[in-house]
């Protein structure tokens, strides 16, 4: 399971969250890939007085802190996943809407490419690539997902 390092990490800094704060940092450790509504969702299992413009608020904060850092999966609102378990790319299937998690080392040729050729420093994990997974691609001659699949036939 999952080790709460940010707690001793957090007094290490002489920094102490108030529980609600605290509360919305667990329901980012427990939900993963979780939106502010979905957390939200959660704190207010323990604490209902909670609103949403306070879910807001305290993800700013401890996205300053360096705790959480947020993805953008779609066109929604983006999700949340503690910082130092985010280190993956995000491929997000078209058609299931499945999230694989990819290591960020997998893009690193081509980050490296970007780097020589732009002088750009590239983070891949903030933003989703979209595609089709394995198994939707594997479907036949499916083609409710609209336009643009190169046929075969
Ligand atoms: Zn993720
Ligand atoms: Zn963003
Ligand atoms: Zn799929």
């Amino acid at each position: 399971m999952v080790t709460t390092d940010w707690q001793s990490d957090l007094r290490k800094r002489g920094y102490r969250l108030t529980p609600q704060r605290q509360l919305v940092l667990e329901a980012v450790d427990t939900l993963e890939h979780a939106t502010p509504d979905d957390i939200l969702c959660e704190v207010r299992k323990t604490a209902s007085g909670v609103n949403i413009s306070t879910v807001y608020r305290t993800l700013e904060l401890l996205e300053e802190l360096g705790l959480v850092s947020h993805a953008h999966l779609g066109h929604g609102a983006p999700t949340y996943h503690l910082a130092d378990r985010h280190h993956h790319l995000h491929l997000v299937c078209r058609d299931c809407s499945c999230v694989i998690e990819a290591d960020v080392g997998i893009a690193a040729e081509f980050t490296e490419t970007l780097r020589q050729t732009f002088g750009f420093d590239t983070d891949m994990k903030h933003f989703a690539i979209f595609g089709r997974c394995g198994s939707c691609a594997a479907e036949p001659g499916d083609a409710t997902a609209g336009q643009g699949s190169p046929a075969e036939s």
